[in-house]
């Protein structure tokens, strides 16, 4: 079990309507089934490496209304989406689908990492993560392998615009 089950301190700014707001979206419906087991957190991987997220405690925070801690923090963002936690959850909590709805509610409200911001504008702009750089291209030919293309920006777009993340793209590339 968690190592760890810390008391959890009530926030200092709280919005009675975040939890509402997290059950009505899609991904957040079984944010109240949650009773603190803290089954998830001890199946964590991130939780075992480091004490910045603890899924047991964000899931408590956002039932208790801590929107802007939340929002604006990195705890959500260390969820590598490995859904050992559901895998065990005793309440059939959605906890990695939760995580996912609360990151979008926090990139609708423009709050995202430097490292995702700097991963969109590669991706727009070269449709590719990481860019194609010299020493890449030498490495390759040593090797025997075949250059590298420029991705196919058309492709890239239409698949922005299918899943409207082009929009969260253009805001971040406007910055
Ligand atoms: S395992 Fe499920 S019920 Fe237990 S703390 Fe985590 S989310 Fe809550
Ligand atoms: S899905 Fe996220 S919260 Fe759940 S066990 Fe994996 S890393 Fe931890």
């Amino acid at each position: 079990m968690e190592t760890q089950q810390s008391i959890i301190k009530t926030p200092r700014r709280v919005d009675p309507a975040f939890s509402k707001e997290v059950k009505k979206r899609f991904g957040g419906e079984t944010l109240t089934l949650c009773y603190q087991c803290g089954t998830c957190a001890s199946s964590c991987p991130v939780a075992k490496i480091t004490d910045r997220f603890n899924p047991r405690k964000l899931i408590k925070l956002t039932q208790l209304g801590a929107r802007k801690e939340i929002i604006s923090g990195e705890a959500l963002w260390l969820c590598c989406s490995c859904y050992n936690c559901v895998e065990r959850c005793p309440q059939g909590v959605e906890i990695a689908d939760l995580i996912f709805t609360l990151r979008n509610i926090a990139l609708e409200e423009g709050y995202i990492p430097t490292i995702y911001s700097e991963f969109i504008k590669a991706l727009s702009k070269n449709g590719r993560l990481v860019e194609i750089s010299r020493f890449m291209m030498k490495t390759r030919e040593k090797y025997g392998l075949p250059e590298l293309k420029p991705a196919g920006l058309d492709a890239i777009k239409r698949i922005l615009e299918s899943t409207t993340f082009d929009k969260v793209a253009e805001k971040v590339v406007e910055e």
